[in-house]
């Protein structure tokens, strides 16, 4: 028997965690959640307390330890059990955002700058991994978010070492709701080298009051735009100087990954549904599991979902053993977003005028899973950035 990284006692016991915590804290306030447009402060709370908002970070900066099969399996875990999309972008924003500001606590702690790598896991680290305090990654502008390098948002250094941040960012995950917003902000020359990470607060003057934007899915996930006016910024602040788009693609592997597992989670906890519906569902005197079209339907939706699952597990545990695996991240999430898209769009047409209705959970999922080929990067800007990494 060959080892599978993702059936150890472990992980095993990571599944059942997060399916409780599913179960209990999740799905019977989903609904609820939807309709208000964001998810509670509460929920961080509870979440931490599991050690799931830890779930990727190192112990040393306050995290649960583990890696992204972690973080595979705990998408798994919370999309069989109820959640969405919707949730796991709005609870995990910090997945996008903070890998950024812990990068910077490690390269504080190499030069021997002690004090300042503390005082970004107290001030920032710490609360975020607790769920007392929410970060957003603000990468988008109004004007473009495929083509990063030439984002405009600019921080201009003032004569005592501080910056002030002018500019705007959309689609923001999390925006409404950020205690931080680690954005990305041009200090130098055009193009991807004048690019580093500026760490802002809400609460600064010249940051407006976040716009909430009103969306087709991830209803329960709040999603901004952002505008920036002079605002402040301390020296301390203004993290990866020149080196920000390299950060940020360096985080977009993992992101992709992560996606791809939402994407064929989504697809099983979909067609999971949609077996019992067709079970259940009689139509012409017969149940609909019974008719040899809607019975090759579902093998389709499984076969797509099962690929999309084999694969993307691959890719990230290694991506976990430290093998670079960009161009497979890629794949990865186009494979399983589309299997995503067949999935959720056949298990709406299997459950008839039903899928069409607020109140069954299919509608939601077909929702949900139509960002998934948009954000972390569209579709076709990811096969462009695979024939590149292809030499072609
Ligand atoms: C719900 C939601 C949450 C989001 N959360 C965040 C967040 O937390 N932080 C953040 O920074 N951003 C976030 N985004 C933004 C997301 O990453 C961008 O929407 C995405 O990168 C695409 O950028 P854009 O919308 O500006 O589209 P554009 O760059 O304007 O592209 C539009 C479309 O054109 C096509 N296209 C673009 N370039 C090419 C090309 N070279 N060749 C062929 N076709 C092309 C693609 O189909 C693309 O979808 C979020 C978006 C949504 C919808």
């Amino acid at each position: 028997m060959t080892f599978d990284p993702y059936q150890t006692d472990e992980r095993r016991a990571l599944r059942h965690l997060v399916a409780d915590f599913t179960q209990r804290d999740v799905a019977p306030h989903l609904a609820r959640w939807e309709e208000e447009g964001q998810l509670p402060r509460s929920l961080h709370r509870a979440a931490a307390q599991g050690g799931l908002l830890g779930i990727g970070f190192p112990a040393d900066v306050g995290g649960s330890g583990g890696d992204l099969i972690d973080v595979v399996v705990m998408t798994e875990a919370l999309l069989e059990n109820g959640a969405s999309g919707g949730v796991i972008s709005g609870l995990f924003s910090h997945g996008i955002a903070l890998p950024h500001v812990v990068d910077e606590a490690t390269r504080r702690r190499e030069r021997g700058d002690t004090a300042g790598a503390d005082y970004l896991i107290d001030a920032i680290i710490g609360p975020v991994l607790r769920g007392e305090h929410i970060i957003a990654l603000g990468v988008t502008e109004p004007d473009g978010g495929s083509d990063v390098a030439h984002l405009r948002t600019r921080a201009t250094q003032q004569d005592d070492g501080s910056w002030c941040v002018t500019g705007s960012k959309t689609y923001i995950t999390s925006g409404v709701r950020a205690d931080t917003v680690v954005a990305a902000v041009r200090t130098g020359a055009e193009g991807a080298a004048g690019i580093s990470l500026a760490l802002l607060d809400p609460t600064a003057p010249g940051y407006a009051t976040p716009r909430p934007l009103a969306k087709m899915g991830w209803l329960c996930s709040d999603t901004a735009e952002l505008s920036f006016d002079n605002v402040p910024v301390g020296a301390d602040h203004l993290i990866a100087p020149g080196e920000g788009f390299a950060s940020l693609a360096r985080h977009f592997v993992s992101e992709r990954i992560s996606i791809a597992a939402t994407a064929y989670s989504t697809a099983q906890r979909a067609l999971d549904l949609t077996v019992q519906w067709a079970r259940d569902r009689a139509t012409f005197g017969r149940p609909l599991i019974t008719r040899q079209v809607v019975r090759h339907t579902l093998v389709e939706m499984q076969r797509q979902t099962a690929v999309a699952r084999t694969y993307t597990r691959d890719i990230a545990a290694r991506h976990a053993a430290g093998e670079p695996v960009t161009l497979e991240a890629v794949y990865a999430k186009k494979t399983a977003v589309d299997a995503c898209m067949y999935v959720v769009d056949q298990a709406v047409q299997l459950h008839g005028g039903m899928g069409y209705m607020r109140e069954s959970e299919v509608e939601r999922h077909y929702r949900d899973a139509r960002v998934l080929g948009i954000g972390g990067g569209a579709t076709e800007v990811m096969t462009d950035l695979s024939a590149r990494l292809m030499g072609l």
